[in-house]
C-alpha cells in the first residue's frame, strides 16, 4: 500500500488512482529562457524515480512535463540576444533534454510546449468567460478570484494573504487578487490572434490546458516545487475546477527546494528521515533559503563537467523529496564517494563470480521473492522489505538509499568473511549466494533508476571506458604480485601510476584509484 503526502489535505493519504491500474502525472517543467541549473533537475529526477517505482508496483504510468516556451523572460532574452523567442526556446529546450539524458531520466511520456496549445488555451479562456469566472479587460483576460469560493484551499491561505501582482495591469482588474489568463501584446512582441486582440497566454493557464488535454480533466498526481504552490498551482486549481466542475488532480506532491549549503553532513544519516512537521510544508521558510543565481545556481552542464549524471541523481535521491536539498559540491563529492563503494562492489562481483552487475536478470515487477535459505540472502531480503516500506511511505528515497548501502555492505562482508577474493575459496554455492544478493541490489536500484548502465566514469577520474578497463587490469596484476609477495613489481606499478598522476588507495573491498587534478 503506497501512501503519499497531499498538499491539498496536508495529510498522508493512501494512494488510489482514479482509474485502477493507471496513473497520470503532470509535473510543471521549465521556462526555457536560460540553460538549466540543478534546480531544474530536481523535479524530473524525483518523478522519474516515482514513475519507475509505480511501474514496478504494477501501475501503467503516463508522465507529462511541460515546456513553457512563451513568457516575459523569453521575450527579454530574445531582445537581448537579437534572436527570435522561438530560437531561444529551441536552444534552451535542447540543453534541458541533454541534461535529462545525462541524468538517466528517460521515462517522460510527453513534453508538451505551450505554443502548440494556443487554440486550446483560447478556448479554455472563452469557456471561463462564458461561465462567468473570467472577464476580458482592455485586451487582457483575468480570472475573477471572488467567483471561486474555495480559492486558497491548496496553499491554505486566507484571501488577504493572496494579493496578486499590481503594477501597470492593476487598473484593468476587478480585484487585486485576479490573475491574467491572457495578456495583450505590446508592439513588437510575439503574439497570437485571439477574440481579445493580439496577445499571449498567462503562465498558469498553460498548465491547466496541457494537463487536461493530455491526462484528462482530473488526473492522479500533480507535482512541482514547493515554490509553485502559490500562486501557480492555486490558480491551476481555480481555473480547472471552474471550467470542468472537478478538481484537476487528486494528489498534489511538492518537492523541497534546493538551497545553497556550506555544511557537509553525513550521507545515509540525517537525510534519511522523511519530512515531518511544519518545516516540510512551509513554503515561505524554504523559499527564504531558495537558491538563487547569486548562490551558485550555475549552468547544469558545468556541474555535469565535474560529476557524472548518476552521481548527481544519487545526490538528489539521497534526501526525501519533501525536504529542502542542501546544495554544495562538497556534498556531491561525499555522495560520489558513497557511490564508488557500489562501483567497487560491482567490480568485485565481476572478478569473483564472473558476472556483470549490469547484466543480471532481475524482477521488473514487484512480487514476493521465495524465502531465503541462507543468512546472507535473508539479510538482503530484509533490506529489500525495508526499502519497499520506505518507498511505499511517500517515496522516501533517502531511507531507501540507506538500504541499498546495507545490501552492498552485507555482500562485501560476505566476500571478506569467505575470502572470495582468493579463487580457491570460491564454491558454486557461495557464488550463487553472492549473485542472488547482487540481484536484490539490482532490482531495488532500478526501481529508482540507479545503476541503469555502466558509466564510463564509474572509476573515479577515468574519462573513458578503456581507461577504466586498463586500470582494472593493472590493479589486478598488482594484486597478484602482492599475493605472491612480489613486492618489487607491486611497488613498481604503484610508483609508475603515481608518476602518471594516479593515486591508489587500498581498502578492504579492493583498490580505489583517482586521478590527481
Ligand atoms: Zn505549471
Amino acid at each position: 500500500m503506497i501512501r503519499v503526502y497531499n498538499t491539498l489535505s496536508k495529510n498522508k493519504e493512501t494512494f488510489e488512482p482514479i482509474k485502477p491500474g493507471h496513473v497520470g502525472i503532470y509535473l510543471c517543467g521549465p521556462t526555457v529562457y536560460k540553460p538549466s541549473h540543478i534546480g531544474h533537475m530536481v523535479g524530473p529526477t524525483i518523478f522519474d524515480a516515482i514513475k519507475r517505482y509505480l511501474t514496478y508496483s504494477g501501475y501503467k504510468v503516463n508522465l507529462v512535463i511541460n515546456i513553457t516556451d512563451v513568457d516575459d523572460k523569453l521575450i527579454a532574452e530574445s531582445n537581448k540576444r537579437g534572436i527570435t523567442m522561438q530560437a531561444v526556446a529551441d536552444e534552451m529546450t535542447a540543453d534541458y533534454m541533454k541534461n535529462l539524458g545525462a541524468m538517466g531520466i528517460d521515462t517522460v511520456d510527453s513534453f508538451p510546449k505551450a505554443t502548440d496549445y494556443m487554440a486550446a488555451i483560447i478556448e479554455f479562456c472563452q469557456d471561463l468567460i462564458a461561465k462567468g469566472f473570467a472577464y476580458a479587460s482592455d485586451g487582457d483576460v483575468y480570472f475573477d478570484v471572488t467567483k471561486f469560493a474555495e480559492y486558497g484551499k491548496l496553499s491554505h491561505r486566507k484571501s488577504d494573504e493572496m494579493v496578486g501582482e499590481g503594477g501597470s495591469t492593476a487598473d484593468r482588474k476587478r480585484n487585486s487578487g485576479d490573475f491574467a489568463l491572457w495578456k495583450s501584446a505590446k508592439p513588437g512582441e510575439p503574439s497570437w490572434d485571439s477574440p481579445w486582440g493580439k496577445g499571449r497566454p498567462g503562465w498558469h493557464i498553460e498548465c491547466s490546458v496541457m494537463s487536461s488535454k493530455l491526462l484528462g480533466p482530473t488526473f492522479d498526481i500533480h507535482g512541482g516545487g514547493l515554490d509553485l504552490v502559490f500562486p501557480h498551482h492555486e490558480n491551476e486549481v481555480a481555473q480547472s475546477e471552474c471550467r470542468h466542475g472537478a478538481p484537476p488532480a487528486k494528489y498534489w506532491l511538492h518537492n523541497g527546494l534546493m538551497q545553497a549549503s556550506s555544511e557537509v553532513g553525513k550521507l545515509g544519516g540525517r537525510n534519511t528521515r522523511e519530512a515531518e512537521g511544519p518545516q516540510a510544508g512551509d513554503q515561505a521558510a524554504q523559499e527564504a533559503g531558495k537558491m538563487g543565481k547569486s548562490k551558485g545556481a550555475s549552468a547544469f552542464r558545468d556541474l555535469l563537467a565535474k560529476f557524472p549524471g548518476e552521481t548527481i541523481r544519487f545526490f538528489l535521491l539521497s534526501t526525501h523529496y519533501r525536504r529542502p536539498i542542501d546544495f554544495s559540491e562538497a556534498r556531491i563529492e561525499e555522495v560520489q564517494t558513497g557511490l564508488q563503494q557500489f562501483y567497487r562492489f560491482f567490480q568485485r562481483l565481476e572478478r569473483t563470480a564472473g558476472q556483470s552487475f549490469y547484466q543480471l536478470d532481475y524482477p521488473k515487477q514487484r512480487t514476493e521473492p521465495a524465502a531465503a535459505t541462507d543468512e546472507i540472502l535473508k539479510a538482503c531480503l530484509a533490506c529489500r522489505t525495508k526499502f519497499l516500506e520506505f518507498m511505499d511511505d511517500d517515496f522516501n528515497t533517502g531511507g531507501a538509499v540507506a538500504e541499498l548501502f546495507e545490501v552492498m555492505r552485507t555482500l562485501n562482508r560476505f566476500c571478506e568473511e569467505q575470502k572470495l577474493d582468493d579463487p580457491a575459496n570460491r564454491t558454486p554455492d557461495k557464488l550463487a549466494t553472492l549473485v542472488a544478493g547482487a540481484k536484490v541490489l539490482r532490482e531495488l536500484g532500478m526501481t529508482i533508476g540507479m545503476f541503469q548502465a555502466p558509466i564510463a566514469t564509474a572509476a573515479p577520474g577515468g574519462d573513458d571506458a578503456l581507461a577504466g578497463k586498463l586500470m582494472e587490469l593493472i590493479l589486478e596484476l598488482r594484486a597478484e604480485a602482492r599475493k605472491t609477495k612480489n613486492f618489487a613489481t607491486a611497488d613498481k606499478i604503484r610508483n609508475a601510476l603515481t608518476a602518471a598522476g594516479v593515486v591508489l588507495e587500498d581498502r578492504a573491498d579492493g583498490t580505489a584509484w583517482t586521478v590527481k587534478k
